[in-house]
This record gives C-alpha cells, structure tokens and sequence, in this order.
C-alpha cells in the first residue's frame, strides 16, 4: 500500500516551520505562499487546519515538512487516508480532544474536592 501523509490538528501549534522547510527546500525563498502545505486557522478559538495542496509530492518520499515539525504532529504512514479521501479536520472535534488533555477525569474531580 502506497505511504501518504498526515497532520495531526491536535498536535499542530501552527508554528508553520513546515511551511517553511516546504518552499526553502524546492525554491529556496522563504515565500510560505507557495508552500504545498497550507496551516490554515480557522473557527473560535482560532486552531490550525494544516492541509497538503495537490502540488505535494511528498518530496519524493522523504517530506521535508515531517523532518522539521517539533511536535511530530506530521506522519507519513501507509495507513494515513488517501489525498484525496483528506477534508479539513472538523473543529469541535479538535476542541474536544484538546481540551479533554487539560481537563480532569471525573475520578481526579472528586479527589479534588475531598
Ligand atoms: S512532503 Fe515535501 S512537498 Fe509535500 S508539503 Fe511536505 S515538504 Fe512540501
Ligand atoms: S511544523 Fe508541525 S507544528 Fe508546526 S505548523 Fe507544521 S505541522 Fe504544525
């Protein structure tokens, strides 16, 4: 099965140095603009929505932008959705997850209140 990538919205502090290592690696310019990866922000709160444009080649199976990013939130895996079958990450769903690392367990709550 063919390798594809993939961002995790969760993980994303929108730093956008994948943007970055995208276009100095093909180009060599510093234009975000014509990167092939796009971290979008969208909704409130404002969270990143990082998708690949069609252009991505995966820099022929090495991806530049996966080498770089600080939270390992890009994977380029067999099992990762095809391009094609890709949407922009739903954003109370990110939310949720964000906010559910933070939050206490019910558990937690309890104790906490002894
Ligand atoms: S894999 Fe390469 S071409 Fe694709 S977005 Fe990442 S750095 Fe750019
Ligand atoms: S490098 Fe990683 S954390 Fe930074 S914007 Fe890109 S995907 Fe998000």
């Amino acid at each position: 099965m063919k390798k594809s990538l993939k961002v995790d919205p969760v993980k994303c502090v929108a730093c956008r140095l994948c943007e970055l290592a995208c276009v100095f690696g093909r180009e060599k310019v510093y234009n975000p603009k014509r990167a092939r990866i796009k971290i979008h922000m969208v909704g409130i709160p404002e969270l990143p929505a990082p998708v690949f444009t069609r252009l991505c080649d995966t820099c022929g199976g090495n991806p530049r932008c996966l080498a770089i990013c600080p939270v390992n939130a890009i994977s380029y895996e067999e099992d990762n959705p095809r391009p094609d079958e890709k949407t922009i990450p739903d954003h109370e769903e990110v939310v949720h997850r964000w906010l559910s690392q933070v939050m206490p367990k019910p558990a937690e709550e309890e104790k906490a209140k002894d």
